[in-house]
């Protein structure tokens, strides 16, 4: 399995300490995406290669249930951007 782009260590924490982490990392946001877009978006994570251990993705590190959130971002992947 590929690693995580910070470390090579296994993630293995529960969904919900990524929920609770997710929902702490949202409160200091504002530019959020509809929920619709959001679904579409994590869609295309969760048939992603470059998932890891269900919540990361392996080119930017990031949550994907957080960054897929954001209107201001995009997915990181190197050939091409999935959404
Ligand atoms: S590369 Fe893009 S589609 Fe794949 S997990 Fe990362 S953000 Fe999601």
């Amino acid at each position: 399995m590929m690693g995580c782009k910070g470390c090579s260590r296994n993630i293995d924490v529960s969904d919900e300490f990524v929920q609770l982490q997710v929902e702490q990392q949202l409160q200091l946001e504002t530019d959020l995406v509809e929920d619709e877009l959001y679904i579409k978006r994590l869609d295309k994570c969760n048939s992603c290669p470059s998932l890891l251990y269900g919540h990361t993705c392996g080119h930017c590190g990031c949550f994907v249930q957080f960054r897929a959130k954001l209107a201001y971002k995009t997915c990181p992947s190197p050939d091409g951007a999935k959404w």
